[in-house]
């Protein structure tokens, strides 16, 4: 069967007639292209639980461009949290900020790390087959680069590829020669007279404000559940942790993206890059944590610094709330810590499971 590729355009929440332009280009630009549908929805991070984007969404099982405002880190996760998967798709586009020395750079700063043997989230997870590609709006002006790059993801994945271990015995297999020799002409279905519509999902998505995960770098510490005061966090049926209640978070909040140890919480629409789902912090802790979050004690290390910063913030949340600041003190209650007998005074929740564990069913 031929080889069909979406693309998905994730309209920019403000209504600037440069970027409408851009996203109109792109999608003008590939209509009729052989092998391409194309789907537009509104923001990707403001989509409702159960509206009709994310069911437009969850109805393409091939493989996908998503084309957004926004890191590609930011888009690949929000998608996950509404349970659409596949393998990441790897690119030739830059994201926003990033460049070809920041990339020489990071591969070089890899290759030297030494191997990080900690347990992820998403080593967990099984991922489907099809291949989702991020592509960042923001970093390029001209539709063309994208629309090329688009041509080129689908050219690629409709490539039959060519088993290479045979041929370098020497003995390649008729069909084999056959799918080579072919190999110019892509599997992609015949041109179309008239060039299809692009399906336009149109969904009144107000802006929403609320932390995703990403489990390519969560160790299921569980620090942020513990963290927030507001129910944002849960954990599933394996125990992991999960956004359970996102519009419980406060609008403008980021703080326990300071207090995650593995920089794995993202707010993309935050002005800060590293917060807002950037490679920097993706790849390796190269950003000082101190330059990056502030500096109110000058005596403290960065994650102090970071966790002043988060406490701080989470005071203020918690006025705004009606409620009580608890200050840094409060700090991070290690719920899992105290069952391991550290001092930390209990609360309410330890007291409830500690009077269930006497109760001995
Ligand atoms: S604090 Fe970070 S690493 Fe720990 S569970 Fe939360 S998201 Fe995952
Ligand atoms: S940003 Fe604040 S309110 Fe939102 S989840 Fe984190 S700690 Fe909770």
């Amino acid at each position: 069967m031929p080889h069909r590729l979406t693309v998905v355009v994730s309209q920019s929440r403000s209504q600037n007639p440069k970027k409408r332009d851009l996203e109109e280009q792109i999608v003008a630009g590939l209509l009729g292209e052989r092998g391409i549908d194309v789907t537009v929805l509104p923001n990707l991070y403001d989509l409702k639980p159960e509206g009709s984007g994310l069911l437009c969404l969850s109805g393409i099982t091939g493989d996908v461009v998503i084309c957004s405002w926004l890191y590609p880190r930011a888009a690949r996760w929000i998608l996950d949290r509404n349970q659409i998967r596949g393998q990441e798709g790897s690119t030739l586009l830059k994201s926003l900020g990033e460049s070809e020395e920041q990339d020489d750079e990071q591969e070089q700063t890899e290759s030297n790390e030494s191997p990080d043997d900690k347990l992820r989230v998403i080593d967990q997870l099984e991922l489907p087959a099809r291949r989702i590609y991020c592509l960042d709006l923001r970093a390029y002006d001209d539709p063309a680069v994208f629309r090329n790059e688009v041509k080129r993801i689908a050219r690629e994945l409709a490539t039959p590829t060519v088993e290479l271990k045979s041929w370098i015995n020497g003995s390649p297999k008729p069909e084999q020669m056959e799918r080579y020799l072919a190999a110019d002409s892509p599997d992609l279905p015949p041109p179309t007279s008239t060039p299809p519509l692009p399906t336009l999902v149109d969904e009144d998505a107000a802006r929403r404000w609320y932390p995703v995960i990403d489990l390519s770098r969560c160790t299921n510490c569980l620090e942020c559940i513990d963290f927030c005061l507001f129910g944002v966090y849960g954990i599933d049926a394996r125990e992991t942790i999960l956004v359970e209640q996102p519009d419980n978070c406060r609008q403008g909040c980021p703080a326990c993206s300071r207090v995650c140890p593995e920089n794995a919480i993202i707010f993309p629409q935050h002005k800060t890059p590293a917060i807002a789902g950037s490679a920097d912090v993706a790849g390796t802790l190269k950003i000082n944590l101190s330059q990056l979050f502030g500096a109110p004690d000058p005596g403290a290390s960065g994650a102090e610094k970071a966790s002043e910063v988060a406490a701080r913030e989470r005071d203020e949340q918690l006025l705004l709330a009606g409620r009580e600041a608890i200050g840094v003190q409060g700090g991070i209650p290690k719920r899992h810590a105290t069952e391991q007998g550290s001092d930390c005074p209990k609360d309410e929740l330890d007291n409830l499971i500690d009077s269930l564990d006497e109760l001995d069913f």
